[in-house]
């Protein structure tokens, strides 16, 4: 049986990971369905991670950190896993994509977040190049230029007035003319000099070169439009990755979650299951940054050694 699995190798998982090994758990798993490094590794520029200076793409950023782990003895196990079960002994069994299982006395779930795709052509190739779901990661890359933002809900409205700081103009495109948010964002937003609403309007397609995203051209009741920016901003919702903890129906999860899916957690990143923690992007109020999900992970990475050391000596 495992010390502890971990679920997820993004910056939560691996600094979860580290701890956990380094501070002398010996047999502990990392399950990460794809290469380790996370959501990061799809980002261009990284400029806000403590201590790293200069240009650093996402990529170059997460790639010594699985190396980092594997030499405090973090294993690391290419699949997904499919669903982490309570067992009636209090420790739980992980089930595989590839058909196994494997028994562990405690969980860390770093599956993260997934931003929504808005479907738009050109979103996908330019993804990382210019369309970005991030603004405080890549707003700065705009400053005194003009830049579009899509969506109608409090992430849009609010990462909109944190670019209108930055940047020359915004354009919030939103498919129809009320928005989602509270009326209060939505009397701030229409009060921001720098922002324009172009409402009632769908995307045509997101365009540009070699250097990334040149356009976004988009169908208003006027008529096309096509908007001149270099950064393209969408905020359509997030999927929260928690799947993995559904049942076996996928009706209930096994551990409390907020009303938007993420989950509950405690100062320790424990869920209100003994013995099973959340880190990163997934917890409730996450902030949703490398240097954050890092935190998160080493305080449950650490926290979990105090658990194990509990429960085999109680
Ligand atoms: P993730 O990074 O999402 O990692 C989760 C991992 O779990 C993934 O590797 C995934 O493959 C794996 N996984 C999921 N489900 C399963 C499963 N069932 N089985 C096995 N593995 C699974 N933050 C910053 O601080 N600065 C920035 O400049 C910045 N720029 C960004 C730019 C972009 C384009 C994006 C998308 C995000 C950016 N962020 C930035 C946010 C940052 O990437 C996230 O906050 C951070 O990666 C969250 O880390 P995490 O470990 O919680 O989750
Ligand atoms: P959201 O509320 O689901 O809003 C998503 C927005 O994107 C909606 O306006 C939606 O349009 C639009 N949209 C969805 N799919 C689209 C597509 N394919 N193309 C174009 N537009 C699309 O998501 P969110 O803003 O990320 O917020 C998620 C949750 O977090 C909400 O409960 C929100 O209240 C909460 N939140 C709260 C705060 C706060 O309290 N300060 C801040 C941020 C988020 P329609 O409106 O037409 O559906």
């Amino acid at each position: 049986m495992l010390d502890l699995a971990i679920i997820g190798g993004g910056p939560a998982g691996l600094t979860a990971g580290m701890y956990a090994t380094r501070g002398g758990l010996a047999n502990v798993t990392m399950f990460e369905k794809g290469m380790p490094g996370g959501q990061i590794t799809g980002s261009s520029e990284i400029e806000n991670y403590p201590g790293v200076t200069g240009e650093i793409t996402g990529m170059d950023l997460m790639m010594p950190w699985p190396e980092q782990c594997q030499r405090f003895g973090l294993k690391h196990s290419m699949v997904e896993v499919t669903r982490v079960e309570l067992k009636d002994d209090g420790n739980f069994t992980i089930y595989k994509g590839d058909g196994t299982t494997e028994d562990a006395m405690s969980v860390i779930v770093c599956t993260g977040s997934t931003p929504k795709r808005a479907g738009f052509k050109g979103e996908d190739e330019l993804f990382g190049k210019g369309v970005s779901t991030c603004a405080t990661c890549d707003g700065f890359f705009y400053k005194n230029k003009e830049v579009a933002v899509i969506g109608g809900g409090d992430t849009a409205l609010e990462e909109a007035f944190y670019l209108s700081n930055i940047c020359s103009k915004v354009y919030l495109v939103h498919r129809r003319d009320t928005f989602r948010s509270a009326p209060n964002t939505v009397k701030r937003l229409k009060e921001t000099e720098n922002i324009e609403l172009i409402l009632n309007t769908t995307i045509i397609e997101a365009y540009g070169d070699v250097m990334g995203v040149t356009g976004l051209k988009v169908m208003t009741p006027e008529g096309e439009r096509d908007l001149k920016v270099p950064g393209i901003f969408t905020f359509v919702g997030m999927n929260v990755n928690n799947g993995i903890l559904m049942d076996e129906k996928g009706e209930n999860a096994i551990c409390a979650l907020s009303a938007s899916g993420n989950v509950i957690v405690d100062l320790k990143m424990q869920t209100n299951i003994p013995g099973l923690y959340a880190a990163g992007d997934l917890r409730i109020d996450a902030p949703k940054q490398v240097v954050s999900a890092a935190g998160d992970g080493a305080v449950a990475g650490v926290n979990v050694i105090t658990y194990i050391d509990e429960k085999l000596n109680s």
